[in-house]
């Protein structure tokens, strides 16, 4: 340093800090920043650059810079909370370096900056501040911020169910962090006061079974929350009773009957004539017991027939019929493709055929293909890899 020292360097406190709030020109702030000597001096500091006015992108960047550099060297913690609360550049940055807890409580309880107040909370480690906080605030935001760093699980789930229940904002943030079942089995089965989404956000984190039951089984719930909770049910015999029972909505039992995989509840719901169409159908269509399926698909003379939801009808009956052939159609075939995939393991032994047209409704051949045939499993496929009927 020269001869000259400018007023900022003063080793007197007070005579330094009279020097910065006389201070206007960024540049020398810039050096204040870097080499000002006291905590005082870079509060200052700070707040003076806090005072330039400038719509230029550059020189935004090279005060938010020095602002930066000026609290990196405050070491009071009182002080960097007064930078937290009142300056409008590095007030996070000032956050940051801040430990002690009860600064952060306070800048998070009176910080003008919704953002900031949620970055004090996020700082937060201390469980009674937290839960304070969690249990008294007024805004839902700080509230759910703050129950999400706590370590008492059972606190949290009550605030988050009080905010779930209660309040404007944050409702979805609070569902989903819920994990008390009996809450969320409240919210899904809520019909009509609460916007769908949050029903929908409820039985996405409803796992509890018998919940899910009974939100499936209640036909004033909305007909898609039931849906979804018929998709988390496991209980085989659960499912088969939803198929039987649900008298409300036809989908219910298709839902049901879509989950079921329990061969002998498959069958005695395809071969009863006490339920409809739809649904015994459905029923066929999971079968793949092929004793059953053979029964079902021979016509018998007369069938005892009183549907319970459409009229006894014989071309309902034939359909079923047609369905049981169908089906019993597709697991002949899966069951040959699966044993030419185990004999060849999808190394063919190609061998061309012929040339052949795909042909249309309307009679037109468009497009020929060749039909090659494996010397060793019998599969049939066109030169697209695409299956070709044996016929
Ligand atoms: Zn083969």
């Amino acid at each position: 340093m020269g001869l000259f020292k400018p007023a900022w360097m003063s080793d007197n406190e007070e005579k330094a800090v009279r020097a910065v709030e006389k201070t206007t020109d960024l540049y020398t702030l810039i050096d204040i920043a870097k080499q000002g000597k006291g905590n005082l001096v870079l509060m200052k500091t700070v707040m003076k650059l806090g005072k330039i006015e400038t719509f230029d992108k550059n020189k935004v960047k090279m005060i938010n810079r020095a602002a930066e550099l000026a609290i990196e060297r405050i070491t009071d913690q009182k002080i960097l909370s007064v930078v937290v609360i009142n300056c409008d550049y590095g007030s996070s940055f000032a956050l940051k370096k801040i430990r002690d807890q009860r600064v952060i409580y306070d800048i998070a309880q009176s910080a003008r900056g919704e953002l900031l107040r949620i970055d004090a909370v996020k700082e937060l480690s201390d469980q009674e501040m937290l839960s304070n906080i969690a249990k008294n605030n007024k805004e839902s935001i700080l509230r759910i911020c703050a129950a999400e760093k706590l370590t008492d699980k059972a606190l949290a789930q009550e605030v988050f169910a009080d905010i779930a229940k209660k309040e404007e904002t944050c409702r979805m943030r609070a569902i989903g962090n819920l994990t008390n079942q009996s809450v969320l089995e409240e919210i899904a089965g809520e019909a009509g006061t609460l916007p769908r989404s949050y029903q929908e956000k409820a039985i996405e984190m409803l796992i509890d079974q018998p919940a899910l039951e009974r939100i499936a089984q209640c036909d004033s719930v909305y007909l898609n929350i039931r849906l979804s909770a018929i998709e988390k049910i496991t209980n085989q015999s659960v499912l088969a009773d939803l198929a039987r029972n649900s008298h409300d909505d036809l989908s219910v039992s298709l839902a049901a009957v879509d989950r079921l995989a329990d061969q002998s509840a498959l069958a005695e719901i395809a071969e009863n004539s006490n339920y409809c169409f739809e649904i015994r159908s459905a029923a066929v269509g999971k079968l793949t017991d092929l004793p059953t399926l053979t029964i079902l698909a021979s016509v018998p003379s007369k069938e005892p027939i009183k549907y319970r939801r459409s009229a006894p009808s014989s071309a309902d009956y034939i359909s079923l019929c047609k369905c049981a052939t169908e089906r019993l159609i597709d697991l002949r075939n899966q069951s040959i493709i699966q044993k030419r995939e185990e004999i060849c393991k999808g190394e063919h032994n190609w061998k061309f055929i012929k040339r052949e047209g795909r042909s249309y409704n309307d009679g037109a051949v468009q497009e020929l293909y060749a039909i090659y045939k494996c010397q060793r499993c019998g599969k049939i496929q066109n030169d697209s890899g695409e299956f070709w009927s044996d016929d």
